[in-house]
């Protein structure tokens, strides 16, 4: 396969990478691939957590050292299950908290009680504007679809369906894979591989056969660890080498430059 471990720009590559005679099936995942939701992600997230560490730097007499929406977000949350979110980024702090339950009431200083506070925020926002799309993505996946490829949608969000109907593509893919469904069926997030294994079996692929699309760390790194045919890594926040030592055979900054510019 003509991929490797490089920073690949790829301007007039669509017959290459994606190839019926090597794949049969594309696994999109949702917020910062297809939808603009990241951003709404990224922002609760620093909201939730701003709040608890000045409280607890002021409780503790120590300085605030606020969360970063690139460092921080891009290393410990982005593309992980809520709560493992939480506990990736107060590990990080050296951070102990109890764990809650999840009827933790929002903003107590547990991890569910964290995760609950970052979730109320986001479906607040979403009340009040719509999710964007990625058109360029859209535009790839209607080819994709057009081409005979089998697509599916495999998110660690428990929000996803609610996102992909808000967006306007709630009923485009044939399989979602989502944080309500790793939870019925005991299926372990980002970054190990069980969802999209579980999207790729729904869709009558297997993982060799399978590309993924991601813009996480723990998404490509799932897709490396999965065995998957080709992981494509998008670099929202110049994050390129971060995707490919994580897993990602090739990162582009925007899927329109899979297709080509101007179209
Ligand atoms: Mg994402």
């Amino acid at each position: 396969m003509e991929t490797s471990a490089t920073r690949l720009k790829i301007s007039n590559g669509e017959s290459l990478i994606f190839s019926k005679n090597s794949y049969d099936a594309v696994l999109f995942d949702l917020d910062g691939v297809l939808t603009t939701t990241e951003k709404i992600h990224s922002a609760c997230w620093k909201k939730t957590f701003d709040e608890f560490l000045r409280t607890r730097a002021r409780e503790c007499g120590e300085n605030f050292v606020p969360f970063s929406e690139t460092d921080d977000y891009l290393e410990h949350v982005d593309g992980k299950p809520r709560y493992e979110g939480v506990r990736g980024f107060l590990l990080s702090r050296g951070i102990e908290l109890p764990e809650g339950s999840k009827d933790s009431p929002s903003g107590e200083q547990s991890v569910f009680g964290l995760g609950n506070r970052k979730n109320q925020l986001f479906r607040k926002t979403l009340e009040k504007e719509s999710p964007g799309i990625y058109e360029t993505s859209i535009t790839l996946a209607r080819r994709l679809k057009e081409a005979g490829f089998r697509l599916g949608v495999v998110s660690s969000s428990r929000n996803c369906r609610a996102v992909m109907a808000a967006a306007g593509i709630g009923n485009f893919f044939e399989v979602t894979v989502d944080g309500v469904t790793a939870a019925e069926k005991g299926l372990r997030g980002k970054p190990e591989p069980d969802t999209f294994i579980e999207a790729a079996s729904a869709l009558g692929s297997k993982p060799e056969k399978s590309i993924i699309i991601e813009d996480a760390a723990a998404g490509v790194a799932a897709g490396a660890r999965g065995g998957f045919g080709l992981v494509i890594g998008v670099a929202r926040k110049q994050n390129e080498d971060e995707l490919l030592s994580n897993g990602a055979d090739v990162v582009v900054s925007d899927l329109g430059e899979l297709f080509g510019s101007g179209e």
